[in-house]
């Protein structure tokens, strides 16, 4: 990575302001029912501890929409990241109002905080330069480990830069350094299966995967648009008709690089959106007109496995069925059950696919799970991301 990191500059005795993402699920009591975020932030937070530093953290948690929300509030957070460090997080009432300005500025080293949801403030999103600038006033650097929103430029993923020294985190370092190493310097063959329901979500990262790729898998909802603009029957099948030539682009495009594109062969369809509906599996040509593709199908399992196993590198995208109805998330799971068992680099981009593996209890097998689905699509895309973009260089 090209950017400084928290190791690049002198951050000794440094009051500094760090933008994790804890934005992480919890029940109705919020319980937080998965915790993976805020342990991804400790090795920055305790690095920062030992340089004696005084921490400030900040993150999002859900869409308040600019609003106090007490059903928001990060106070879970501050009590799970206690237990966590081991010592107190001190929890601010507000974000930029008198209780965070007081805790912060009786700060003492090693002492560690946590300012309310920034966005309880529509400035946040806005990337509003005075809101920025008040977060900033807290601070004498800004760290940013915030990978899952580095794709936003928000005021405080962005725009609180401009106002300090700017570096990033751990996290945000090795997200990068795996998804960029492995974009740039695969292991070959290099396979990327791309799920999802979408084609108009995936189409840039699919153009921009197969100038990478050796093989390229595409399953999930946005298959079916790729059937019917092979001008298959795809039945009630979630299909994007405004996306058809979209697909044949990127089916020509996959010719003239010589990137072989795997669809499914089959299909498993269901008669109506409910969990116990009836299905049954069906050739993907076949697809009668009054049922919906929910899952890939057995031979599509198979075909996907032959593809799968003997590649080096496989970065995956997106959940290849209706994953959350237990019937049709029969070909998610095996995917998940296949990286896990193959002698190559495995990434999983977050979001879907990371939450279906780590279900299965299979996350410590995958070399690599991204904490970011909406980031790490969009540095596949070859996007620039804000969040990064806006930290010193190297
Ligand atoms: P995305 O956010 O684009 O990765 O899409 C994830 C969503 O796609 C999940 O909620 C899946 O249930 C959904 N999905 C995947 N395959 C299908 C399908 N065949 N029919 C309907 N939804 C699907």
């Amino acid at each position: 990575m090209n950017k400084k990191t928290v190791k690049d500059i002198d951050l000794k005795n440094k009051k500094v302001l760090v933008r994790c993402d804890f934005n992480v699920p919890m029940d109705e009591e919020k319980n937080i029912t998965d915790n993976t975020r805020i342990v991804a932030a400790l090795p920055t937070i305790k690095y920062l501890i030992e340089q004696n530093c005084r921490i400030i953290l900040c993150s999002h948690l859900g869409r308040p929409k600019g609003e106090v929300n007490n059903k928001y509030s990060l106070e879970p957070v501050a009590k799970e990241l206690s237990k966590l460090l081991g010592q107190e997080v001190l929890m601010a009432k507000d974000v930029i109002g008198e209780d965070a300005k007081k805790l912060s500025e009786n700060l003492q080293p090693k002492q560690v905080m946590l300012l309310e949801n920034v966005r309880f403030h529509r400035e946040e999103t806005d990337n509003d330069e005075n809101f920025a600038k008040e977060l900033a006033s807290m601070a004498e650097v800004y760290v940013n480990d915030a990978f899952g929103t580095a794709h936003r430029a928000h005021a405080s993923t962005a725009g609180v830069a401009k106002f300090l020294p700017a570096v990033s985190g751990f996290l945000i370092e090795k997200e990068i350094n795996f998804l960029g190493d492995t974009l740039q310097n695969p292991q070959r063959p290099f396979v990327a299966i791309l799920g999802g329901a979408k084609v108009s979500d995936k189409i840039g990262v699919i153009d921009s995967l197969l100038e990478k790729v050796d093989t390229l898998i595409i399953g999930g909802g946005m298959a079916y648009t790729f059937f019917k603009a092979q001008g298959y029957e795809v039945g009630n099948s979630i299909c994007e008709i405004d996306k058809l030539d979209l697909a044949r682009e990127a089916m020509q495009k996959a010719k003239d690089k010589g990137v072989k594109l795997v669809l499914p062969v089959d299909t498993k369809v269901g008669k109506e959106f409910k969990p116990d509906t009836e299905s049954k599996v069906v050739k993907c040509t076949e697809i009668p007109a009054d049922w919906e593709g929910f899952d890939i199908g057995t031979e599509t399992i198979k075909l996907f496995a032959e593809e799968i196993k003997n590649a080096k590198t496989v970065i995956w995208n997106g959940p290849l069925g209706l994953f959350e109805f237990e019937q049709f998330a029969v070909g998610t799971n095996a995917i998940a059950q296949l990286l896990a068992q193959i002698d190559a680099t495995t990434i999983i981009g977050g979001g879907d696919s990371a939450a279906a593996v780590e279900k299965a209890g299979l996350a410590d097998k995958i070399t690599h799970i991204s904490t970011g689905g909406g980031a790490s699509l969009e540095f596949l895309e070859g996007k620039k991301l804000p969040g990064i973009e806006c930290l010193l260089d190297k």
